[in-house]
């Protein structure tokens, strides 16, 4: 049975409604508005609960691995015979067809690249913060800590642009970015809990990637500037290691936000406080068709950006110069069945 196009559940400009209402639609595949798919709130919020419940159940692994050893424990599996039982294909999880199918598409070459940035980024950053402590003077201490906030905002606003740009426009099919960085976007909206099995190298690796680069030049600057030279710049390079440390942790915390058990306390506390991106921020991001609340660092410029219609703003450009229409390949991916 085909599914119907997706519809446009939310209004545009209601995230507070989207936040405040049942969290179910979250991460499924959202083919249907929640009225025709013939089944009641309650209901779907147990299931959303055990597909939770699931994310700490399940076997760690692959999720390619998971399509075929879920174990009848599984909510996913579950919910995929139940489906299958009633002669429909699964609309989300790892049992999803378009889910198969990206997680397949994860490649050796891939996973080296991934270990590979991760090894450079972490030693970089570890080189740089002990080179930085050195620098640090007293009386810089208000536009250091003026930096560091600036450095933490900016690393959202660049986590909502790389997700924005990713789930939004290209696609899986395009040379080498296709298959190395958009198809981890695509799985994740229609098997929002595969990143939670990921490991520490596939959650972190294109981040690790991303910051080599800037991480690289500020160690040079580290060694090769006098001191007098380096005392000055100090501030901006704590402005350019918190932009590079939170950048580069981005994918950890967006795993966390769809994280429900085995949460170390010390971040629940930086969820609660709104420090990192809290779980709850995050569902309205994954209400289909997934388009707001890009930023997933912090989550902190999500409602400004939503309230000025920055997304929609860019989105209309785009469209007026090129013809693309936004979400197309995202949404082929969600209506996949085979
Ligand atoms: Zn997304
Ligand atoms: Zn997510």
């Amino acid at each position: 049975m085909l599914l119907p196009p997706l519809p446009l559940l939310e209004p545009r400009g209601a995230p507070e409604a989207r936040a405040a209402g049942p969290e179910i639609l979250l991460g499924q595949g959202q083919a249907q508005p929640r009225e025709q798919r013939g089944r009641g709130g309650a209901e779907e919020e147990e299931e959303e609960d055990a597909e939770e419940e699931g994310e700490e159940r399940q076997p760690r692994g692959r999720a390619g691995d998971m399509a075929g050893g879920a174990g009848s424990e599984s909510p996913e599996a579950a919910s995929a015979a139940q489906e299958a039982a009633e002669g429909a294909a699964p609309r989300w999880g790892s049992q999803h067809a378009g889910a198969r199918e990206l997680a397949e598409l994860y490649s050796p070459g891939k996973r080296l690249q991934e270990w590979i940035s991760v090894i450079l980024c972490f030693s970089l950053m570890s080189f740089n913060f002990y080179k930085l402590l050195f620098c640090l003077r007293l009386e810089h201490a208000f536009s250091i800590i003026v930096a560091i906030l600036a450095g933490v905002i900016t690393a959202d606003f660049f986590s909502g642009l790389v997700h924005w740009g990713a789930d939004t426009w290209g696609s899986v099919d395009l040379p080498i970015v296709g298959k190395a960085f958009i198809r981890p976007f695509r799985e994740h909206h229609i098997d929002p809990t595969a990143i939670t099995r990921h490991d520490f190298i596939e959650t972190n690796g294109d981040n690790c990637m991303l910051a080599v680069l800037p991480l690289a030049k500020m160690a040079y600057k580290l060694v090769s500037l006098p001191p007098e030279a380096l005392y000055q710049t100090c501030p901006w390079e704590c402005y350019v290691f918190a932009l590079a440390v939170f950048a580069t942790l981005t994918n950890q915390i967006h795993k966390w936000s769809h994280t429900y058990f085995g949460l170390p306390h010390w971040v629940i506390f930086l969820q609660d406080w709104h420090i990192i991106l809290p779980r709850k921020h995050h569902r309205i991001h994954h209400v289909s068709p997934h388009e707001t609340y890009f930023c997933i660092t912090t989550g902190w410029l999500n409602y400004p950006l939503e309230k000025i219609g920055f997304w929609r703003f860019l989105e209309n450009i785009i469209q007026r110069l090129t013809g693309e229409k936004p979400r197309a390949d995202d949404m082929k991916w969600a209506q996949k069945i085979k």
